[in-house]
């Protein structure tokens, strides 16, 4: 089973896709993770993803999707993935439809967290406290002005994904303003419905 989970810095996707993963076996593939490992290398490229990432902005598409590819072409990966964090932009989405195609892959779903853009900050303050309080190292993108930069990236590059998918009406819409369990819940509900169409590929 192949999913893509969408919604906004601070939406829960996260959270969901490990529930995602214990239920239905799958991989979990977090682009924002994946990234940040890459970024650790002391090396041009890695100084720059740290320095993009920090800042809150997109990593190039190029990057990202090779990233991704090299990631689900692995055998783990074979029975099937949750990514979380991509696509990220129309252009990766598409880029990512061709690459499916040419394997002969698919998309089974496409899931979009639903949240109000006013409560994603307050969620987010949350996780930083959070984190302070386990002692455990703060993201460096977990700051006022960082988020901003997100949210604006969002608004501008990844909510034309949610679009794109809703005009090819392969998109499910979970309000993840809910309890965390009742947003569990409504993805289990959209992803277990029978008549979800798979997304079609691109030609
Ligand atoms: P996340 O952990 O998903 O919130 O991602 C953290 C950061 O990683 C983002 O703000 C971007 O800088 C970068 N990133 C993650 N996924 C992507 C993607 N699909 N395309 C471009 N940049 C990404």
């Amino acid at each position: 089973m192949r999913i893509v989970l969408l919604g906004p810095p601070g939406a829960g996707k996260g959270t969901q896709a490990e529930s995602i993963v214990k239920k239905y076996g799958v991989l979990h593939l977090s682009t924002g993770d994946m990234l940040r490992a890459a970024a650790q290398a002391d090396t041009e490229i890695g100084r720059k993803i740290k320095q993009t990432m920090a800042s809150g902005a997109l990593v190039s598409d190029r990057l990202v999707i090779a990233a991704v590819v090299e990631r689900i072409s692995q055998d783990d990966a074979r029975k099937g993935f949750i990514l979380d964090g991509f696509p990220r932009t129309v252009s990766q989405a598409v880029t990512f439809d061709d690459v499916l195609h040419t394997e002969h892959l698919e998309l089974d779903h496409v899931v979009e967290l639903q949240v109000d853009e006013k409560v994603l900050l307050g969620r987010i303050l949350i996780r930083v406290n959070e984190a302070k309080e386990r002692g455990i190292a703060q993201r460096a993108d977990d700051n006022q002005d960082s988020l901003k930069v997100r949210l604006d990236a969002y608004r501008a590059q990844t909510a034309p994904v949610i679009d794109y998918y809703r005009a090819r009406g392969v998109l499910k819409s979970v309000d993840g303003l809910q309890q965390i369990e009742r947003v569990t819940a409504d993805i289990f509900k959209a992803i277990d419905t029978a008549a979800s169409p798979k997304v079609a590929m691109r030609r």
